[in-house]
Protein backbone atom coordinates (compact mmCIF):
# COMPACT_ATOMS: atom_id res chain seq x y z
CA UNK A 1 0.00 0.00 0.00
CA UNK A 2 1.41 3.35 -1.06
CA UNK A 3 0.85 6.25 1.33
CA UNK A 4 1.49 9.34 -0.21
CA UNK A 5 1.76 12.92 1.72
CA UNK A 6 2.71 14.92 -0.36
CA UNK A 7 0.91 17.12 -3.45
CA UNK A 8 3.21 16.38 -5.87
CA UNK A 9 3.48 12.62 -4.90
CA UNK A 10 -0.17 12.49 -6.14
CA UNK A 11 0.47 14.22 -9.00
CA UNK A 12 3.23 12.05 -10.08
CA UNK A 13 1.75 8.90 -9.21
CA UNK A 14 -1.53 10.15 -10.94
CA UNK A 15 0.28 11.13 -14.23
CA UNK A 16 2.10 7.34 -14.08
CA UNK A 17 -1.27 5.87 -13.71
CA UNK A 18 -3.04 7.88 -16.56
CA UNK A 19 -0.58 7.88 -18.92
CA UNK A 20 -1.20 3.93 -19.50
CA UNK A 21 -4.73 5.14 -20.00
CA UNK A 22 -6.02 4.35 -16.66
CA UNK A 23 -9.15 5.58 -15.01
CA UNK A 24 -8.68 6.98 -11.46
CA UNK A 25 -11.75 6.67 -8.89
CA UNK A 26 -10.92 8.82 -5.64
CA UNK A 27 -12.72 7.60 -2.77
CA UNK A 28 -12.53 10.96 -0.23
CA UNK A 29 -12.72 9.88 3.99
CA UNK A 30 -11.70 10.97 7.35
CA UNK A 31 -10.25 8.05 7.87
CA UNK A 32 -11.38 5.95 10.92
CA UNK A 33 -12.19 3.59 8.42
CA UNK A 34 -15.36 1.03 8.68
CA UNK A 35 -17.40 -0.73 6.16
CA UNK A 36 -19.53 1.85 4.88
CA UNK A 37 -15.86 3.37 3.84
CA UNK A 38 -14.92 0.19 2.52
CA UNK A 39 -18.07 -0.17 0.32
CA UNK A 40 -17.40 3.02 -1.20
CA UNK A 41 -13.88 1.76 -2.10
CA UNK A 42 -14.69 -1.49 -3.85
CA UNK A 43 -17.30 0.45 -5.96
CA UNK A 44 -14.61 2.19 -6.88
CA UNK A 45 -12.33 -0.70 -7.38
CA UNK A 46 -14.93 -2.63 -9.48
CA UNK A 47 -15.44 0.61 -11.75
CA UNK A 48 -11.74 2.25 -12.30
CA UNK A 49 -8.35 0.91 -13.19
CA UNK A 50 -6.70 2.54 -10.38
CA UNK A 51 -7.94 3.98 -6.94
CA UNK A 52 -6.83 6.71 -4.24
CA UNK A 53 -8.65 6.83 -1.46
CA UNK A 54 -7.72 10.28 0.74
CA UNK A 55 -7.96 10.56 4.46
CA UNK A 56 -7.85 14.42 5.78
CA UNK A 57 -9.22 15.37 8.96
CA UNK A 58 -10.54 18.67 7.27
CA UNK A 59 -10.18 21.50 9.54
CA UNK A 60 -12.75 23.43 7.05
CA UNK A 61 -15.32 21.48 7.85
CA UNK A 62 -15.41 21.61 11.27
CA UNK A 63 -17.58 24.28 13.70
CA UNK A 64 -15.30 25.67 16.85
CA UNK A 65 -16.99 23.47 19.20
CA UNK A 66 -17.18 20.13 17.28
CA UNK A 67 -14.88 17.34 17.98
CA UNK A 68 -12.08 18.38 15.15
CA UNK A 69 -9.04 17.91 18.13
CA UNK A 70 -10.67 14.48 19.55
CA UNK A 71 -11.88 12.87 15.96
CA UNK A 72 -10.53 9.35 15.77
CA UNK A 73 -7.73 8.94 13.77
CA UNK A 74 -5.38 5.18 13.36
CA UNK A 75 -3.71 5.34 9.70
CA UNK A 76 -2.02 2.11 9.67
CA UNK A 77 -5.25 0.06 10.52
CA UNK A 78 -6.97 2.12 7.83
CA UNK A 79 -4.06 1.27 5.50
CA UNK A 80 -4.92 -2.05 6.15
CA UNK A 81 -8.37 -1.80 5.61
CA UNK A 82 -8.05 -0.10 2.46
CA UNK A 83 -5.48 -2.21 1.05
CA UNK A 84 -7.75 -5.07 2.04
CA UNK A 85 -10.57 -3.27 -0.20
CA UNK A 86 -8.16 -2.68 -2.99
CA UNK A 87 -7.19 0.89 -2.47
CA UNK A 88 -4.36 1.14 -4.60
CA UNK A 89 -3.04 4.22 -3.05
CA UNK A 90 -3.58 6.59 0.56
CA UNK A 91 -3.60 10.48 0.15
CA UNK A 92 -2.80 11.65 3.98
CA UNK A 93 -1.66 15.22 3.61
CA UNK A 94 -0.66 17.14 6.93
CA UNK A 95 -3.12 19.78 7.38
CA UNK A 96 0.14 22.49 6.32
CA UNK A 97 0.58 20.49 3.14
CA UNK A 98 -3.29 20.93 2.48
CA UNK A 99 -3.43 24.24 3.63
CA UNK A 100 -0.33 26.25 3.39
CA UNK A 101 -2.19 29.67 3.28
CA UNK A 102 -4.82 29.10 6.59
CA UNK A 103 -7.36 30.66 6.02
CA UNK A 104 -7.80 30.55 2.66
CA UNK A 105 -9.01 33.39 0.29
CA UNK A 106 -10.52 31.36 -1.81
CA UNK A 107 -13.69 28.98 -0.56
CA UNK A 108 -16.19 27.13 -3.06
CA UNK A 109 -20.11 27.90 -2.00
CA UNK A 110 -22.85 26.16 -2.79
CA UNK A 111 -26.13 28.07 -1.92
CA UNK A 112 -29.42 27.23 -0.81
CA UNK A 113 -29.03 23.62 -0.80
CA UNK A 114 -26.26 23.96 2.09
CA UNK A 115 -29.10 26.55 3.96
CA UNK A 116 -31.32 23.65 5.54
CA UNK A 117 -30.83 20.27 7.51
CA UNK A 118 -27.03 20.01 8.31
CA UNK A 119 -26.47 23.19 6.77
CA UNK A 120 -28.65 25.65 9.13
CA UNK A 121 -27.38 24.11 12.14
CA UNK A 122 -23.36 23.25 11.28
CA UNK A 123 -22.45 26.91 9.81
CA UNK A 124 -19.98 27.01 7.35
CA UNK A 125 -19.79 23.14 7.33
CA UNK A 126 -20.84 22.67 3.52
CA UNK A 127 -18.25 25.35 2.32
CA UNK A 128 -15.35 23.42 4.03
CA UNK A 129 -16.56 20.39 2.44
CA UNK A 130 -16.87 21.90 -0.74
CA UNK A 131 -13.68 23.56 -0.57
CA UNK A 132 -11.28 20.62 0.40
CA UNK A 133 -13.47 18.00 -2.07
CA UNK A 134 -12.43 20.78 -5.05
CA UNK A 135 -9.02 20.61 -3.88
CA UNK A 136 -9.16 17.14 -3.87
CA UNK A 137 -10.28 16.69 -7.58
CA UNK A 138 -7.79 19.15 -8.67
CA UNK A 139 -4.84 17.07 -6.97
CA UNK A 140 -6.05 13.81 -8.05
CA UNK A 141 -8.02 15.06 -10.74
CA UNK A 142 -10.05 11.56 -11.02
CA UNK A 143 -12.52 9.94 -13.53
CA UNK A 144 -15.13 9.04 -10.62
CA UNK A 145 -15.49 10.13 -7.36
CA UNK A 146 -17.48 8.04 -4.64
CA UNK A 147 -19.92 9.08 -1.98
CA UNK A 148 -22.11 7.74 1.09
CA UNK A 149 -25.84 7.77 0.97
CA UNK A 150 -25.26 8.56 4.93
CA UNK A 151 -24.47 11.93 3.78
CA UNK A 152 -27.06 12.66 1.23
CA UNK A 153 -26.85 16.13 1.97
CA UNK A 154 -22.68 16.08 1.25
CA UNK A 155 -23.24 14.39 -1.38
CA UNK A 156 -25.99 16.47 -3.26
CA UNK A 157 -23.81 19.49 -2.67
CA UNK A 158 -20.83 17.72 -4.73
CA UNK A 159 -22.97 16.79 -7.08
CA UNK A 160 -24.56 20.17 -7.34
CA UNK A 161 -21.06 22.10 -7.38
CA UNK A 162 -19.53 19.67 -10.20
CA UNK A 163 -22.57 20.31 -12.40
CA UNK A 164 -22.44 23.69 -11.66
CA UNK A 165 -18.72 24.46 -12.29
CA UNK A 166 -18.58 21.59 -15.00
CA UNK A 167 -15.99 19.48 -13.12
CA UNK A 168 -15.19 16.75 -15.34
CA UNK A 169 -15.65 13.91 -12.73
CA UNK A 170 -18.75 11.54 -12.28
CA UNK A 171 -20.35 11.84 -9.02
CA UNK A 172 -21.33 8.27 -7.52
CA UNK A 173 -23.83 8.08 -4.54
CA UNK A 174 -22.78 4.47 -2.67
CA UNK A 175 -25.98 3.39 -0.28
CA UNK A 176 -26.04 3.44 3.49
CA UNK A 177 -23.51 0.40 5.16
CA UNK A 178 -25.67 -0.52 8.50
CA UNK A 179 -24.49 -2.39 11.64
CA UNK A 180 -26.33 -5.83 11.91
CA UNK A 181 -29.36 -3.94 13.91
CA UNK A 182 -29.45 -1.23 11.79
CA UNK A 183 -27.55 1.83 12.90
CA UNK A 184 -25.68 3.36 9.71
CA UNK A 185 -21.86 3.01 10.35
CA UNK A 186 -19.92 5.77 11.60
CA UNK A 187 -16.56 6.60 12.93
CA UNK A 188 -18.10 8.52 15.47
CA UNK A 189 -20.24 5.61 16.93
CA UNK A 190 -17.26 4.91 18.66
CA UNK A 191 -17.42 7.84 20.88
CA UNK A 192 -21.37 5.95 22.20
CA UNK A 193 -21.16 4.48 25.56
CA UNK A 194 -22.71 1.34 25.34
CA UNK A 195 -26.40 2.68 26.66
CA UNK A 196 -25.76 4.79 23.90
CA UNK A 197 -25.31 2.82 21.49
CA UNK A 198 -28.58 0.95 22.72
CA UNK A 199 -30.19 3.82 22.09
CA UNK A 200 -29.15 5.19 19.22
CA UNK A 201 -30.89 2.99 17.12
CA UNK A 202 -33.69 4.96 17.29
CA UNK A 203 -32.40 6.54 14.34
CA UNK A 204 -33.19 3.59 12.33
CA UNK A 205 -36.22 2.44 14.11
CA UNK A 206 -37.74 5.69 13.58
CA UNK A 207 -36.83 5.66 9.53
CA UNK A 208 -38.22 2.51 9.60
CA UNK A 209 -41.50 3.01 11.21
CA UNK A 210 -41.62 5.76 8.14
CA UNK A 211 -40.97 3.80 5.90
CA UNK A 212 -43.93 0.88 7.16
CA UNK A 213 -46.38 3.85 7.44
CA UNK A 214 -45.44 5.44 3.53
CA UNK A 215 -45.86 1.88 2.40
CA UNK A 216 -49.36 1.55 3.91
CA UNK A 217 -50.12 4.66 2.34
CA UNK A 218 -49.32 7.79 4.42
CA UNK A 219 -48.35 10.57 1.99
CA UNK A 220 -48.83 13.64 4.85
CA UNK A 221 -45.10 14.94 5.82
CA UNK A 222 -46.45 15.59 9.20
CA UNK A 223 -47.90 12.59 10.14
CA UNK A 224 -44.82 10.78 9.08
CA UNK A 225 -42.31 12.83 10.99
CA UNK A 226 -44.77 12.88 13.98
CA UNK A 227 -44.28 8.93 14.06
CA UNK A 228 -40.19 9.56 13.66
CA UNK A 229 -40.20 11.73 16.21
CA UNK A 230 -42.17 9.70 18.60
CA UNK A 231 -40.05 7.00 18.52
CA UNK A 232 -36.38 9.53 19.01
CA UNK A 233 -38.43 10.93 21.96
CA UNK A 234 -38.82 7.39 23.75
CA UNK A 235 -34.70 7.33 23.78
CA UNK A 236 -33.95 10.01 27.27
CA UNK A 237 -30.54 10.53 25.85
CA UNK A 238 -31.76 11.47 22.20
CA UNK A 239 -32.32 15.52 21.40
CA UNK A 240 -33.22 16.14 17.75
CA UNK A 241 -31.41 18.42 15.88
CA UNK A 242 -33.74 18.22 13.09
CA UNK A 243 -36.24 15.71 11.80
CA UNK A 244 -37.33 16.87 7.94
CA UNK A 245 -38.76 15.95 4.49
CA UNK A 246 -37.33 17.08 1.95
CA UNK A 247 -37.47 17.09 -2.16
CA UNK A 248 -34.43 14.62 -3.21
CA UNK A 249 -33.11 17.19 -5.84
CA UNK A 250 -33.51 20.42 -4.11
CA UNK A 251 -34.16 19.96 -0.22
CA UNK A 252 -37.00 21.54 -0.16
CA UNK A 253 -39.66 21.27 2.72
CA UNK A 254 -42.71 18.93 1.37
CA UNK A 255 -46.44 18.67 2.51
CA UNK A 256 -47.39 16.12 0.68
CA UNK A 257 -45.39 13.61 -0.56
CA UNK A 258 -45.74 13.50 -4.44
CA UNK A 259 -42.37 13.20 -5.87
CA UNK A 260 -38.65 11.19 -4.26
CA UNK A 261 -38.51 12.89 -1.01
CA UNK A 262 -35.49 12.46 1.23
CA UNK A 263 -36.31 11.64 5.37
CA UNK A 264 -33.47 13.54 6.83
CA UNK A 265 -32.59 13.02 10.69
CA UNK A 266 -29.81 14.60 13.08
CA UNK A 267 -29.90 13.38 16.37
CA UNK A 268 -27.90 14.00 19.59
CA UNK A 269 -27.22 10.96 21.49
CA UNK A 270 -25.76 12.33 24.87
CA UNK A 271 -22.82 14.38 23.06
CA UNK A 272 -22.81 12.04 19.84
CA UNK A 273 -24.75 13.74 16.96
CA UNK A 274 -25.64 11.04 14.36
CA UNK A 275 -27.03 11.25 11.20
CA UNK A 276 -29.24 8.71 8.90
CA UNK A 277 -31.53 9.25 5.96
CA UNK A 278 -34.02 7.26 3.89
CA UNK A 279 -34.96 7.75 0.33
CA UNK A 280 -39.22 7.79 -0.51
CA UNK A 281 -39.54 6.93 -4.25
CA UNK A 282 -42.49 9.35 -4.67
CA UNK A 283 -46.18 7.78 -6.88
CA UNK A 284 -44.68 9.91 -10.06
CA UNK A 285 -41.02 9.20 -9.78
CA UNK A 286 -38.15 11.79 -10.82
P1 LIG B 1 -16.22 10.40 6.51
O1 LIG B 1 -14.94 9.72 6.72
O2 LIG B 1 -17.19 10.26 7.64
O3 LIG B 1 -16.09 11.81 5.99
O4 LIG B 1 -16.92 9.61 5.31
C1 LIG B 1 -16.27 9.45 4.08
C2 LIG B 1 -17.26 8.95 3.06
O5 LIG B 1 -17.78 7.68 3.50
C3 LIG B 1 -18.45 9.88 2.88
O6 LIG B 1 -18.78 9.95 1.50
C4 LIG B 1 -19.52 9.20 3.66
O7 LIG B 1 -20.82 9.49 3.19
C5 LIG B 1 -19.19 7.74 3.46
N1 LIG B 1 -19.78 6.94 4.53
C6 LIG B 1 -19.63 7.12 5.86
N2 LIG B 1 -20.38 6.21 6.54
C7 LIG B 1 -21.02 5.48 5.61
C8 LIG B 1 -21.96 4.40 5.68
N3 LIG B 1 -22.38 3.89 6.85
N4 LIG B 1 -22.41 3.88 4.52
C9 LIG B 1 -22.00 4.39 3.33
N5 LIG B 1 -21.13 5.40 3.20
C10 LIG B 1 -20.65 5.93 4.32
Amino acid sequence: MLILKKISEVRDWVRRKSSKGGQIGLVPTMGYLHEGHLSLARAARRENDFVIMSIFVNPLQFGANEDLDTYPRDLKRDSQLAAAAGVDAIFAPEVSEMYPYYPQLTTVNVTEITEVLCGAVRPGHFSGVATVVTKLFNIVQPDRAYFGQKDYQQCLVIKRMVADLNMPVEIKMVPIVREKDGLAMSSRNVYLSEEERRQALCLYEALRICRELYDKGERSARELLDAVQDRIRQEPLAAIDYAEICSAELLQEVDEIKENVVVALAVRIGSTRLIDNIVLEGDTGV
